[in-house]
C-alpha cells in the first residue's frame, strides 16, 4: 500500500510523496511552545489555538494512523521584470494554489478509498490540509522523508529544493513509512546573513521581522522599522530561498498547467503596479492567492517596496 499511495500521488500530478506514522510531535511541541512564548508569531494568533491538536494528528483527526505528505513544485519558468515590485513566486499562478492542491488531494483520496474502502479516512472530520493552521506541514514532510528543514526554516527536498507546496492527507490505516533524510545545511549560513531584516537565527524565524509576515499576514501597515528593509518585495519574500545553494542546484521550472502564471505578473513594470486600481486588482487576481492580501495592503506594500528598491538593486 505504501508504494501504491506514493505512485498514485505522482500519477495525480504531485512531484513527491512520503508517508509518516501518525504520532505526537513531542519535540516540535516543546520548540513551538517556546517560540510562541517568545511572541515570534506576532499577530498570527491562530497559531496559539488548538495547540494539542496541532502537535498530535490523532487528536485532530480521530482514528488517524498515517500522515501522507505530498509536494508540488511551483518554481516558475519566467520571473518578473527587474523594475517591478517583487511578488513571491508561490503567488504567481492564476489559480490559488490551495484550490489546485485540494483538488489533487481529493483525487488521491478517492483512489485510495476505491482500493481500501471508505474507512480509509475519517470523513466526519477534515482530513486533508493545505497550508492550514492545525497541521505542522513542514515537520510532517521532514518525518515523511521528503527533505530537511533548512536554517531558513523551509523544507529543502533533494532534487527539488524549497519551492514546493505541501499538502497533507490523514489516513486511518497503517502502511509502510519513509525514513527522514539527513540535514545538509552543514556550516552554511547564507540565508541568515542575507535576510535583510535579520529574521533568522539558524534555529527559528522571528515571523514579526519576516517580510512575508509583514507584507501578507500583518493586517496593519508594514512596520516603520521594516519598511526601508523590504528590498523591493511587495508581497512575500524569496530572498533566503534564492540564496540557498540547494535551490541553485535543484530548483527547476514546474511543468504544471494548473499553475500557469498570471500574465500581468510577468509583464507589468513598476508603473503598472503603481497605477493598479481596485477594479484591475479584482479582475487580474480574481482567482489568485494575491487576492488574499487585499488591494489596500498590496498598494501600500508596492509604495514601500518601490521606494527602497533602488537600494536593493
Ligand atoms: S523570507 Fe525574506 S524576510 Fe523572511 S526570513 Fe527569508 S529572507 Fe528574511
Ligand atoms: S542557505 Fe545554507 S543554511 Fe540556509 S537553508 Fe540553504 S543550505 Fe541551509
Amino acid at each position: 500500500m505504501h508504494q501504491f499511495i506514493k505512485q498514485t500521488a505522482l500519477s495525480v500530478g504531485f512531484d513527491a510523496c512520503g508517508i509518516a506514522k501518525a504520532t505526537a510531535l513531542t519535540e516540535d511541541a516543546e520548540f513551538m511552545q517556546q517560540w510562541l512564548h517568545n511572541g515570534k508569531q506576532g499577530e498570527m494568533h491562530y497559531l496559539e489555538r488548538n495547540f494539542e491538536k496541532r502537535t498530535d494528528p490523532r487528536l485532530l483527526v480521530p482514528g488517524c494512523k498515517s500522515v501522507v505528505v505530498v509536494l508540488m513544485n511551483y518554481f516558475p519558468e519566467k520571473t518578473q521584470p527587474e523594475t517591478a515590485p517583487k511578488i513571491a513566486r508561490y503567488a504567481y499562478s492564476e489559480i490559488d494554489y490551495h484550490t489546485v492542491l485540494r483538488s489533487k488531494l481529493k483525487k488521491l483520496e478517492d483512489i485510495i478509498i476505491e482500493k481500501s474502502g471508505t474507512e480509509s479516512v475519517n470523513s466526519l472530520y477534515q482530513h486533508s490540509f493545505v497550508d492550514s493552521a492545525p497541521v505542522l506541514e513542514r515537520r510532517w514532510a521532514e518525518r515523511a522523508g521528503l527533505g530537511w528543514i533548512g536554517k531558513h526554516t523551509q523544507l529543502i527536498t533533494p532534487g527539488w529544493g524549497s519551492y514546493c507546496f505541501i499538502g497533507v492527507l490523514m489516513l486511518n490505516f497503517e502502511t509502510g513509512y519513509d525514513v527522514p533524510v539527513a540535514n545538509r545545511c552543514g556550516s552554511c549560513t547564507r540565508c541568515i546573513e542575507t535576510c535583510p531584516t535579520n529574521a533568522l537565527n539558524g534555529k527559528s524565524i522571528d515571523a514579526r521581522r519576516c517580510i512575508s509576515y509583514q507584507t501578507i499576514e500583518l493586517k496593519k501597515t508594514v512596520e516603520n522599522e521594516i519598511q526601508p528593509l523590504l528590498s523591493g518585495c511587495a508581497l512575500g519574500c524569496d530572498i533566503c530561498a534564492d540564496i540557498c545553494p540547494w535551490n541553485k542546484k535543484w530548483a527547476k521550472p514546474h511543468i504544471h498547467p494548473e499553475l500557469k502564471p498570471v500574465e500581468e505578473i510577468l509583464s507589468w513594470e513598476k508603473p503598472d503596479w503603481q497605477q493598479l486600481t481596485a477594479e484591475k486588482f479584482n479582475t487580474t487576481f480574481r482567482s489568485s492567492a494575491i487576492k488574499r492580501a487585499g488591494f489596500a495592503k498590496l498598494k501600500e506594500n508596492i509604495a514601500f517596496a518601490t521606494k527602497n528598491k533602488e537600494k536593493y538593486d
